[in-house]
């Protein structure tokens, strides 16, 4: 082969892969506007293409076709702000928006989640589901409205060095006690908590670090009630250290935590006790209530297997 076809060759073979490369990034590019517009990454970019508002200052609503609906849902969220301040003792930032997906298909390709609300980045996540039961009855939009809020509120306020950081179970023992939600719509009460402790399935804080944590404490809860017990556990602790260890020391432990600092030592640093035997001694505690509740006539006080 003569040197002038090498040398047209090798330019040939680079154009090749020019083009390959300036292929690959368009369709790179694409895809993130693709995401950004109408895909997984819409909770982040905040922008609701083909959506309506309502809403205020403090609540916007993203909704399709149901106008009443959505002004409904707004001044729900706006009543129950001043609650879930309070609750959390953060003075709110950002606005907060809530979407109203017009399908199930809408809800998956934003959020990637089966469940029937979701919280991503600061922004409230509502499947029609979680609509028509609310219309029905199954479930109480109030309720999960306010365990919702609970979640976005905290997360706006969240450092960056907090984003990986935060711990699933105070998240959700959070939102759920702050709800009310204990004992409501499927979420266990203290009795049926108590129940699963005693056969030996209370879940520790270590165990509930990421959310879907798949750890053998979860693993081996039935399936469909899992995360009802779950949330419900956390909600009476958070419940109780907020009751037993003061309002304002649960506060300032979760502002620690939210502005980055270890779960776990800041636990420590504040109660004294490592998170895992906080949880087992608050259970022994009010699951000894719970049976002495059940059986007043000279019952024993429970035994609690795996604490
Ligand atoms: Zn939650």
């Amino acid at each position: 082969m003569s040197w002038g076809r090498v040398l047209r060759r090798s330019l040939t073979m680079k154009r090749f892969f020019k083009n390959i490369i300036l292929a690959l990034t368009t369709a790179a590019v694409l895809l993130v506007v693709w995401h950004l517009f109408w895909g997984r990454l819409v909770p982040f970019s905040g922008m609701f293409i083909g959506f309506k508002d309502v809403g205020s200052e403090q609540v916007i609503v993203f909704f399709h076709d149901d106008r009443e609906e959505a002004r409904a849902v707004a001044a729900l969220a706006r009543s129950l702000l001043p609650e879930a301040a309070l609750t959390l003792g953060i003075l709110r930032g950002r606005t907060v928006e809530i979407v109203l997906c017009k399908t199930e298909e809408e809800y998956r390709r934003f959020t990637g989640s089966s469940t029937r609300f979701v919280t991503i980045d600061g922004r409230i996540f509502v499947s029609p589901r979680a609509m028509a039961d609310a219309k029905s009855g199954v479930i109480h939009l109030r309720a999960y409205l306010a365990h919702e809020l609970a979640h976005a509120i905290l997360a706006q306020n969240r450092s960056v060095t907090a984003l990986l950081r935060f711990p699933a179970w105070l998240d959700e023992g959070l939102a759920t006690s702050a709800a009310g939600q204990i004992g409501l719509d499927g979420y266990f009460d203290e009795d049926a908590v108590c129940a699963w402790v005693r056969e030996g399935r209370a879940v520790t804080p270590s165990d509930y670090v990421r959310h879907g944590s798949h750890a053998a404490s979860i693993a081996a809860l039935p399936e469909n009630d899992r995360y009802h017990f779950l949330y419900s556990e956390f909600a009476l602790f958070v419940r109780d250290l907020m009751e037993q260890g003061g309002r304002g020391r649960f506060l300032g432990y979760l502002e620690e935590v939210n502005k980055g600092a270890d779960w776990r030592e800041a636990f420590v640093r504040t109660y004294s006790a490592a998170p895992d035997e906080a949880l087992a001694e608050v259970l022994a505690r009010i699951c000894a209530e719970d049976s002495a509740k059940a059986k007043p006539h000279g019952a024993k006080k429970g035994r609690f297997p795996g604490l």
